[in-house]
């Protein structure tokens, strides 16, 4: 090839790739609704990952449900075993409470065994001693004299016998608590060990469900994000439509009723009408309604249609102005954020700002107008 050719490719080349930037750069509408095809396919993609993810987060939960049920159950056989120790160990409680009961007795006994005997000795040998002795040296014959004194040995040994024999039985009860304590001692030591383990599945459980917590928690902001993503997917799938039916300069307000300006924040803070401002302190009309919601919140189009306004202004602050075709225009103001721009074609529900509290404003809310050929007018029969 010859220096020549080369150069003539070469400038041919060029001129082809410029011949279709500058195609393409010329033709807005070709561009535009491919980037909206692109911006959709992306929301497609968006949600197949958060449902991905979704997918995800719920196996998880299922897996923590699982191993919850299974420390549950874990945790209903070691309460049973806990059960069956403590009432053993009432059992023990009650058979050392009636072994003290009866050595309690024993000691009674034992007591008043010791007052009887001391009684008759005092008796045989101090108080009644002259009729003691009379009883012996007063007998007639030698073999009175040894019956007597066989009858006294007779009553001494019973009674040192009815004496060992409680304090014999008095220690076979003590003996026998002893043993009972012990038991009681083994069954406790084996009761701490199982209340020890119940302690640790407690714990667990209370781990997962503190994991739980998370995952239902992400599992929500999973869910939200989803439906935002199919909420931009709508619109921008309204805003493709528009494009290519090309109508995108000629909405028409058909005169039904608004998508509400802020959704998921409902509570209107201050009504349409005659009203004393509250920064101006003067009574004026108030042109538009007030809707409470955080910093930061969606403002979305109202319906189809063109900014015509996307600006600062003292009183709004930053706010936007759609014409919607037919008379009919709707205003946003105070926003924190303008997410379109002056010229733009937005669809019914499309983010054209972010609340904030820019220009007279006391706190973060949206004002929106509904206003008819310029008028304003009440925006609430149109967002019912
Ligand atoms: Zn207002």
């Amino acid at each position: 090839m010859s220096k020549k050719l080369k150069s003539i490719v070469a400038a041919i080349i060029l001129f082809v790739f410029v011949a279709v930037f500058v195609i393409s750069y010329l033709s807005p509408l070709f561009v535009l609704a491919d980037t909206t095809q692109d911006r959709i396919n992306q929301k497609q993609n968006e949600k197949t990952q958060i449902q991905n993810k979704i997918q995800e987060a719920t196996e998880k939960k299922q897996g923590v449900l699982d191993i919850v049920a299974e420390i549950d159950a874990q945790i209903a056989d070691i309460q049973g075993e806990i059960n069956g120790l403590q009432s053993e160990i009432d059992d023990c409680n009650e058979k050392i409470s009636d072994a003290e009961e009866q050595i309690a007795d024993c000691e009674v006994k034992e007591k008043e065994q010791y007052e009887n005997m001391k009684k008759r000795l005092r008796v045989m040998y101090e108080d009644n001693n002259t009729s003691y002795i009379t009883m012996l040296f007063g007998s007639d014959t030698l073999n009175d004299i040894l019956s007597y004194i066989e009858i006294i040995k007779q009553i001494i040994n019973h009674d040192n016998n009815m004496y060992n024999r409680i304090i014999e039985t008095k220690n076979q009860v003590k003996e026998l608590k002893a043993e009972i304590e012990a038991e009681k001692e083994q069954i406790e030591a084996k009761k701490e060990v199982v209340d020890g383990k119940k302690y640790e599945l407690d714990a667990e459980v209370d781990k997962m469900n503190t994991a739980l917590g998370e995952i239902n928690g992400n599992l929500e902001s999973l869910r939200a994000a989803y439906d935002e993503a199919e909420r931009q997917e709508a619109a921008l799938k309204r805003q493709l439509q528009a494009e290519l039916s090309g109508s995108k300069t000629s909405a028409s307000f058909n005169g039904g009723t608004f998508a509400w300006p802020t959704p998921g924040y409902g509570t209107i803070t201050s009504q349409y009408g005659g009203r004393m401002h509250p920064t101006l302190k003067v009574y004026k009309v108030h042109t538009g309604m007030d809707i409470g919601a955080p910093m930061g919140a969606t403002v979305v189009a109202g319906a189809d249609g063109t900014v015509v306004k996307a600006e600062y202004n003292v009183a709004y602050g930053n706010y936007v102005v759609i014409n919607h075709g037919n008379g009919y225009s709707t205003l946003y103001a105070h926003n924190s954020v303008l997410n379109v721009n002056k010229g733009d074609f937005v669809v019914r529900g499309q983010t054209i700002a972010k609340v904030g509290s820019t220009g007279y404003s006391t706190g973060p809310h949206c004002h929106f107008e509904v206003m008819i050929n310029g008028q304003h007018t009440d925006p609430m029969p149109y967002l019912k």
